[in-house]
This record gives structure tokens, C-alpha cells and sequence, in this order.
């Protein structure tokens, strides 16, 4: 006789988007887990408490809280600090947290002409009566599970609320993830709160939905990534990756909008227009091969996986025409460079008018950087770095000073606004690395400058962080910030992500002031109202150079081969070698010295670059083709 298994109980779930995310773009976490979960036969919504929090507070308020993060120059977690009160109590003394970031009192200041004690006030009222304002306006009890997505500084807000609601709601599972809870960090939480009832660590396309049988089950056998309290189980590592990124449903974004339509928008969002997050790939190809040593990208996730190029474009059709925005952001570490074959000149030639933004290796050419910008990506983060080979090499980057110029060079003439800083503090560098950069700036102030010069932190699962000795790294301990943020009895060293260290052979505070300098500098003249220009004009027989970048207009006409040869190292670096050979097939006949003394001289007149007997021209094309 047969017996037909009972039907398996349909979970109502919640997501929780926490702030201090950014309010004008929805969370790809929660969006694309609400897509997985109702994909496994689940019900799911995704609340989006830090547009509540907007509202409540008022934008303004919100994203100065949010800046002053951004831009200290320290890890001083704001954020964190001002919800960790209604997490975790007191702490340490508040004075004592300003007086280690005095930057926040100043920057608070600066902003609001208010004193610290409205941020104390925020921290121990205001953001407290808010939670417990949140914990009377959503009906818990009706769901059957609530999951976190923590990133970035959503950490503690997730953690206060999730105290909150275990302790009025007991029965109710909570469920945290995301990036602050990967690779160990997660199970550190768990083995110290009370209120965590399952920790995901690692991805979450195939953890979650089996937790979620699970549940509706009744039953707890044991699944990768998933931590439960009082399991006994050892720590349950990683959980299963998703291969076939095409298998993966696209992000829901429904309960964004209809969050931002319950608020008065300026409110919520003052100015900004939205933005979308998409995701086509996950991991680093230029990881897998050489972790870059900064790097803290894990180690386990680091295997590149990326959608194919149809579905690529087909989820990005999808979202645009369900969703009001052309301003889309990918979330990958990094390019596929297939794409520049199948997405991206599929994008070029539907003629979207799309404002795309990417991470990329610095090394694209000339003709790459035009398709992508015909494809609609107005934005580039290239991890640039350095404009110096040898810290380039130190770090393992895979790139040049001259390739990086190049990016910025082809980047500007395609109209590619470049988000890129200079990086300093690396073991075995020296002052030589950064005279040479402060030396070159002046050259490139018709290109987009560095937002900054900033030393760079040890970042868990770095190859700095996993193996210091071999980079003459130590004494390798949390930032101080988490001693301010999170109590005493959880071990900062196994939840932390930044980290301090004393690293031997760096180079002195006066050589990374001239680069700072020299950035400051170049920043000045690029806001200009006349900003400064290097271009040339092509006419028969001859190349005119404009130059403006000191403010005084120079013209220079390079006559016959001369210009050929200029324009030769104008779309890659070309050795002299090549450049005198080019010249040759044209029928000039000139002698290997006659040529590399024209283009070194054209190096000490400032309008072309060389490294290693290789040569790049600084001038850009007058003519936009
Ligand atoms: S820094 Fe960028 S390129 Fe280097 S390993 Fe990390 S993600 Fe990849």
C-alpha cells in the first residue's frame, strides 16, 4: 500500500535590511534571498528598516552618519558605536570612544554645529526608542522565521534587534548571515549570544532554503555553513557554493520600492536618485591566480563564477523594465572579460542609455574601454592602486604606473568616470616608490586624480593577515574600534575584519606626505573651471600638442615621422623598438637612436611617460573617434 507524504509546511519569512545600509539603493542580499526562498516553495518579504530608520531620523541626518564613517581616516565604526548600546549596554565610557576618533566630534560638529552629547543622546535614546518603536510596528508573531543580512556596518543594529525580538518573541527563529558573518566570524558570534539561533556563514542560495526545510520539518540534521545554537556541533564551515550562477533566480527589489512609496521620498532618500545592484560573477580571476597581498576577499570564495553573457543582459533588461532607474551598479569583484564579446557588445548595439557601474583590472585597452562605454558603463572602479610598478609588483597587481595611466587616459576620452586612490604602507617599500608618484602627478592633471592617499589595513583572510611573517608583518591585532563596539566577553580577534600590525620596511610618513600633497595638488587643478587639458590635433604632415595643464596654454607641432611616432604610443605602450619599426614600413628612414632620442625627448617635455624603455604618449585625441 502506498502512503503519500504529508504536504511540507510553507514558512512565512522575513528578511531585514538594517541600517546603516545606503538608502538609495535595495539590498542584492535580501532581494535576491527573497527570490531563493520563494523559489524553494517559501513565502518572504523583506523589511527595510534602515528607510524606516531614514524616515525617522530624516536623510540628512542619516547619511551625515554614514559619511563621517566614510570618511575618517580611521576605521572608527559610527555606526556600530551608536547601536551598540541597545545590543550590548554600556561598553567602555563614551568620552573614551571620541577621544580615540576625536574625527568624530569633529566631523559631527563640522556637519551639524551640535556637540558629541546629541550623538551619546542618539546612541543611548533615541536609536534604542527607535528599535522598540520597530519591534511594536511589524507583526512578528505572524512570521515563521526572520533572517539578518549583515555587511558592512549593518552589524549591530541587526544584533540589537534580533535581542529585542528574541526576548519578546522567544519561539520565533533568527537566522543571521551575510558578509560579517563569513568564515568563522559567524560561529565567534554564536558561541557568545544567547539570541542566535542559526548562523550562516558563507553563501546563502543553498544554505538558507535547506534551513528553511528544515524548520518547516521539524527535523536538524546537520548542513554546511549552518551553526546552531546549542547544537554541540563543531564549527560547520563553509556553506555549499552555488556553480551554475545562470541556476539563480534575479533579485526582487518589489518590497524597496513599496517601502520608499510609504515614505515622503525626499525624506527618505533628499536628492539622490536610485540605484540598482546587480550581480553577474562572484570571486576574483586575478585572485585565483595571485590573491592580491591587501586583499581580504576569502580565500574559499575567490574561484570566479559568472553568468553567461545572455542571461547577463536578460536579467539586466529584466530589472530595468520592472524597476525606474538606468543607474545599475554590478557588485562583482571584478569584469568577466568575456563580456566584452557577448554582454557587452550586446549592450552596445541595443543603445540603452544606461549609467553601469564595474569593478575592472586596470589592464583594458584603448578599443575595450570604447565598447564599454558604448555598452553604457559610465562608471569604472579599476583598482588602480599605485603609479608605481615596484608597489604595484609588491602587491601583486598584475599591473604598471604605464597600463594604469593608459586606463585613465582612454577612460577620460570615452567619458569613464574613474573611482580610483593611491595606496601606501606596504611591506618592502620605499621613499624612492613615492617620489616617483609625487614626481608624475603634475604630468597627469589633465587625468581624473585619486580621491586619496590612504595606508592600507590588514584585512582578514588578506594574504597579509594569513600569512604576516612572510611580509615581515606582526604583532597583527583588531583595530581599536572594536574594543568601543563590542563587549569584552566576545573575542574581538575571531569577529574582526581590520586589523592593526606592525609591519617592517615601510616608507617614511614624509614620502607618503608628498604623494598626499601631490594629490591634493592634482585634485585642485582638476576642479579648475578652466581645468587643465593635454590633447593634439591631426592635420596632414603634422601633429599640433595643446597643453594648458600649468594654466599657461604651450603648443608644440611635431613635424612628419615625428608625429607618426607620437601618435604610435598614443593607444598602448610601445617599446622603441616597435615604434622605429612602424616607422620603417611607412617608408621613413630613420635609425633605431634617431627615434628613442625623439621619444626620451619627448618624455623631458612632459607630454609622454616611459618605464623600461617603453613609451606612452600623454596627449589625448582631439578627435572623439
Ligand atoms: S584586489 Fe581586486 S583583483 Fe586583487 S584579488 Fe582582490 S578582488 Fe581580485
Amino acid at each position: 500500500m502506498e502512503h503519500s507524504l504529508p504536504a511540507r509546511r510553507r514558512l512565512r519569512v522575513a528578511l531585514v535590511n538594517m541600517p546603516w545600509s545606503w538608502t538609495y539603493m535595495p539590498s542584492i542580499q535580501c532581494g535576491l534571498l527573497q527570490s531563493v526562498v520563494r523559489k524553494s516553495g517559501h513565502d518572504c518579504d523583506v523589511l527595510y528598516l534602515n528607510l524606516d530608520l531614514a524616515a525617522w531620523l530624516g536623510d540628512e541626518t542619516y547619511q551625515q552618519i554614514v559619511q563621517i564613517d566614510d570618511q575618517a581616516g580611521h576605521f572608527c565604526q559610527l555606526g556600530e558605536w551608536l547601536f551598540s548600546y541597545a545590543a550590548f549596554g554600556d561598553i567602555r565610557p563614551d568620552h573614551d570612544y571620541f577621544a580615540e576618533y576625536p574625527e568624530v566630534p569633529e566631523g559631527w560638529s563640522a556637519m551639524r554645529s551640535e556637540g558629541p552629547d546629541r550623538l551619546i543622546a542618539y546612541r543611548r535614546d533615541d536609536l534604542p526608542a527607535w528599535l522598540e518603536s520597530v519591534v511594536r510596528g511589524v507583526d512578528w508573531a505572524s512570521y515563521d522565521a526572520v533572517g539578518f543580512s549583515s555587511t558592512f556596518l549593518q552589524n549591530n543594529a541587526s544584533l540589537a534587534l534580533g535581542r529585542l525580538l528574541k526576548t519578546r518573541f522567544p519561539d520565533l527563529p533568527l537566522i543571521f548571515g551575510g558578509a560579517n558573518f563569513d568564515g568563522g566570524m559567524g560561529v565567534a558570534y554564536a558561541e557568545k549570544l544567547w539570541w542566535l539561533d542559526y548562523v550562516v556563514s558563507g553563501e546563502g542560495d543553498i544554505a538558507l532554503p535547506a534551513l528553511l526545510d528544515q524548520l518547516a520539518a521539524g527535523t536538524d540534521d546537520p548542513i554546511p555553513g549552518v551553526h546552531r545554537r546549542g547544537s554541540g556541533r563543531p564549527d560547520p564551515g563553509e556553506a555549499a557554493r552555488t556553480r551554475d550562477l545562470d541556476s539563480l533566480p534575479v533579485p526582487d527589489y518589489g518590497d524597496y520600492f513599496a517601502g520608499l512609496a510609504r515614505y515622503d521620498r525626499a525624506q527618505v532618500l533628499g536628492g539622490d536618485d536610485v540605484r540598482l545592484h546587480v550581480e553577474f560573477s562572484r570571486g576574483c580571476w586575478w585572485g585565483a591566480k595571485h590573491h592580491c597581498t591587501f586583499c581580504g576577499l576569502n580565500k574559499m570564495g575567490m574561484a570566479y563564477r559568472s553568468k553567461s553573457g545572455p542571461r547577463a543582459v536578460a536579467e539586466l533588461e529584466h530589472l530595468l523594465c520592472t524597476y525606474p532607474t538606468a543607474s545599475v551598479d554590478a557588485t562583482d569583484n571584478i569584469l568577466d572579460m568575456k563580456y566584452l564579446h557577448t554582454f557587452c557588445s550586446e549592450l552596445a548595439e541595443r543603445r540603452w542609455d544606461l549609467d553601469l557601474f564595474f569593478e575592472v583590472k586596470a589592464n583594458l585597452s584603448r578599443e575595450q574601454l570604447a565598447l564599454m562605454a558604448r555598452a553604457g558603463i559610465r562608471r569604472i572602479q579599476p583598482g588602480i592602486e599605485s603609479l608605481s610598478t615596484h608597489l604595484l609588483e609588491l602587491m601583486r597587481k598584475g599591473s604598471t604606473k604605464l597600463i594604469n595611466i593608459r586606463l585613465l587616459k582612454w577612460a577620460l576620452h570615452y567619458g569613464i568616470a574613474v573611482q580610483w586612490h593611491l595606496l601606501a604602507g606596504f611591506p618592502g617599500e620605499s621613499d624612492a616608490d613615492y617620489a616617483e608618484q609625487a614626481e608624475i602627478s603634475p604630468l597627469l592633471h589633465h587625468l581624473q586624480p585619486p580621491r586619496t592617499l590612504h595606508g592600507i589595513w590588514l584585512e582578514r583572510f588578506s594574504p597579509y593577515f594569513t600569512d604576516p611573517a612572510s611580509f615581515s608583518i606582526s604583532g597583527v591585532r583588531p583595530q581599536p574600534s572594536y574594543g568601543h563596539v563590542y563587549p569584552a566577553d566576545l573575542d574581538h580577534a575571531r569577529i574582526a575584519y581590520y586589523f592593526d600590525g606592525e609591519v617592517e620596511g615601510t616608507a617614511s610618513p614624509e614620502a607618503h606626505g608628498l604623494v598626499s600633497a601631490a594629490v591634493a595638488e592634482w585634485q585642485r587643478a582638476w576642479s579648475r573651471r578652466d581645468r587643465p587639458t593635454l590633447f593634439y590635433r591631426r592635420l596632414p604632415g603634422r601633429l599640433s600638442i595643446i597643453d594648458t595643464r600649468s594654466g599657461r596654454p604651450r603648443k608644440a607641432v611635431l613635424e612628419g615621422w615625428r608625429g607618426d611616432a607620437y601618435e604610435a604610443c598614443g593607444d598602448t605602450i610601445r617599446s622603441g623598438k616597435g615604434v622605429h619599426q612602424q616607422l620603417l614600413d611607412r617608408g621613413h628612414d630613420l635609425s633605431l637612436e634617431t627615434v628613442t632620442r625623439f621619444l626620451d625627448d619627448c618624455c623631458r617635455s612632459g607630454v609622454m611617460v616611459s618605464e623600461e624603455e617603453k613609451y606612452l604618449s600623454l596627449a589625448l585625441p582631439q578627435n572623439p573617434r
